[in-house]
Formats: C-alpha cells, sequence, structure tokens
C-alpha cells in the first residue's frame, strides 16, 4: 500500500444536495453547481469532497469500466497460460501448453 489513503463513497443524491463551489474532480472549476461526494481523507488533509455533474459522470465511466475490466480478468484467469514450455514446428515456436504461437 502507498501511504496516501483516499476515501470516495458516493450515495444517492438530492436536489438540494448541490450547491455552488468548487470542483475537486478533474475540471476543477470554480463557481460552479457541485455534488457532495463524500468525505475526503488523506494524511494530511480530512474535508468534503465535491464534484460537478460532468465530472460525476466521468468518474462513474471510470468506475464501471474498472468493474468491466476485472470481470474480464475472471474469465479470462482459466484460459491463462504462462506459456512454460515451448515447443518448435516448422521453424515456429509453439507453446506446449495452450498451443497458442508464440512469437519470441
Ligand atoms: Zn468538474
Ligand atoms: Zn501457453
Amino acid at each position: 500500500m502507498s501511504g496516501v489513503a483516499v476515501q470516495i463513497g458516493l450515495r444517492a443524491p438530492s436536489a438540494s444536495d448541490w450547491v455552488t463551489g468548487r470542483c475537486w474532480l478533474y475540471c476543477r472549476r470554480e463557481n460552479v453547481r457541485v455534488l457532495w461526494i463524500g468525505p475526503l481523507r488523506t494524511p494530511v488533509a480530512e474535508g468534503d469532497l465535491y464534484a460537478c455533474g460532468r465530472c460525476i459522470a466521468e468518474l462513474m465511466l471510470l468506475a464501471r469500466e474498472e468493474e468491466r475490466r476485472r470481470d474480464l480478468e475472471e474469465l479470462a484467469a482459466p484460459y491463462r497460460c504462462d506459456h512454460r514450455e515451448l515447443e518448435t514446428r516448422d521453424r515456429e515456436t509453439f507453446c506446449r501448453g495452450c498451443g497458442r504461437q508464440i512469437y519470441l
């Protein structure tokens, strides 16, 4: 683990949760409509994290992408092969375990 611990918690917003302030996420704009997205805890500072709609959408997209990536990894795991044993046929190299051609 690295030294910086950042926690972000998202909860369902209500209309009154929107305030005018600074976006703490990617765009860093000031005086925009922002939503409280969770407490911010780092070793050096504690506070509240606000973000504009655009950046929250971006964050959600990232989170979903990450989830999908993890799913894919899980799906691929049984098929993953570290090609430990190689064999050569017709001057081409193949993996003995999975049969795939290896380009050296
Ligand atoms: Zn923003
Ligand atoms: Zn293999």
